[in-house]
């Protein structure tokens, strides 16, 4: 499918005025009509509810935005509980979806009511010595060796460091029973950016399968199934986008044919989705500042992989364009560059993209998750500001850039960069 950036060029001339590149800008109104969505597909299911994964956008305006479309929030870490605390979530509005989890986090998410899921069998003795064991209580599985849909392998569990099987997991839930726990969910998270409306559904069937045969086992009572994560987007423009409304459809058949008629009729449907939730619905706006001709052409760009590191960490393709120049033919082939002292600090290699010239403003597609998210600051390069273009047109600034006071903020206990 076309990818048609949701700013113009004038917008973006204009946005510059106040707030220079490089940025991240959000589109509220693309969001907000995609949650709408994700709701609506899942609407058969009473308890359904769309736990957004705050690793892939952490920003407290963006989690307001996905809050007022009635989306709790997965955390995994202390300062995403922190900012989800702050944002008014709590109790069952969060997940906590952790691994290898530190004391301290679980006792927050413990202080916070959220639902704790469980990375691994052992965890529950660490649980219920450092928090304490809450009465509704999540267990993450993992059936190991490739997950196929069909004949494709989509990944490869038995790798993956996630989860417990079947057994640690049957075994878990007895333990806790025993302990106090009253409710049971049970999380599995098989394949990441699937495109592919057969996903959920096939995840979905070997996840009721699982609570079936957990019930028959244990007896206790099954709250939820929490399909995580995995949903994707196409990055490329080849590809064609989920269909949440099929997906929904797809699941809502396997939880009749297999929940229903095992008593299983009211568990809750929960969902993780961090990138089909915001990817598309942000970009990483960069302006050029330089070309170089040597055994390639280079276009470099005032951003850099400190502001988006999935092409330098993952040989990810992110579609670009050229504002401005939506309509001009791609006839000039260029690798585009940041500015970071490392080769792998490539935008696109070998993109074919309308003639560039210097000051020409390129927004790089899908970073609205695992984008901004991902930065860091190699080179003492800083992170940009986040802006969020409202569904009135105005444009709020959500993060500021940061400065080189916040980049030596670490060194506050000595005096070498007091003024
Ligand atoms: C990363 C993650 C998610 C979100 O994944 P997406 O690919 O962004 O949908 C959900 N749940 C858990 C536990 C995760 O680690």
């Amino acid at each position: 499918m076309k990818k048609i950036p949701f700013v113009t060029k004038e917008q973006i001339a204009e946005i510059t005025k106040t707030y220079p590149t490089p940025f991240h800008i959000y589109d509220e109104k693309g969001i907000r009509e995609n949650a709408r969505k994700m709701k609506k597909a899942f609407s058969w299911n009473k308890g359904f509810r769309e736990y957004f994964a705050v690793k892939a956008t952490p920003n407290p305006f963006i989690l307001k935005v996905l809050q007022e479309e009635g989306c709790g929030v997965d955390c995994s870490s202390l300062t995403e509980l922190m900012m989800s605390e702050a944002c008014g979530f709590k109790g069952s509005d969060i997940m906590f979806s952790s691994n290898v989890t530190p004391a301290a986090e679980y006792k927050k998410a413990k202080e916070l009511g959220a639902y704790i899921n469980l990375d691994d069998i052992t965890h529950i003795d660490f649980l219920e010595k450092e928090a304490g064991i809450p009465e509704t209580i999540c267990c993450r599985f993992n059936p190991g060796g490739v997950f196929k849909m069909g004949t494709d392998i989509m990944d490869n569990p038995g790798d993956a460091k996630y989860g417990m099987t079947k057994e640690q997991l049957i075994e878990a839930f007895k333990i806790l029973k025993t302990k106090g726990a009253k409710r049971f969910g049970i999380h599995s998270f098989l394949a990441s950016n699937t495109v592919s409306n057969d996903y959920y559904p096939t995840l979905a069937g070997i996840l009721f399968n699982l609570a079936v045969e957990v019930k028959e086992a244990t007896g206790v009572e099954i709250a939820f199934i929490n399909l995580s994560g995995g949903v994707g987007i196409p990055y490329t423009e080849d590809k064609e986008p989920n269909d949440i409304e099929i997906i929904g459809e797809g699941v809502r058949k396997q939880f009749e044919e297999i929940m229903v008629p095992n008593g299983l009729s009211d568990v809750a449907i929960f969902t993780e989705l961090g990138r089909f939730m915001l990817a598309p619905y942000g970009g990483l706006v960069t302006k050029v500042i330089h070309e170089k001709h040597i055994y390639k052409e280079y276009i470099g760009v005032d951003a850099c992989a400190v502001n988006l590191m999935r092409p330098a960490m993952y040989g990810a393709y992110h579609h670009i364009t050229v504002l401005g120049k939506e309509n001009e033919p791609c006839d000039h082939k260029y690798d585009v560059t940041g500015s970071l002292c490392e080769n792998n600090d490539k935008f696109a290699i070998d993109r074919m993209l309308p003639k560039i010239d210097m000051g020409d403003y390129l927004f790089i597609h899908d970073a609205g998750a695992h984008g901004f998210a991902m930065g860091y600051n190699y080179n003492g390069k800083l992170k940009s500001a986040e802006l969020l273009l409202k569904e009135d047109g105005n444009v709020q600034l959500i993060r500021r850039a940061e400065t080189p006071e916040d980049y030596f903020a670490t060194f506050d206990f000595c005096d070498i960069f007091k003024k």
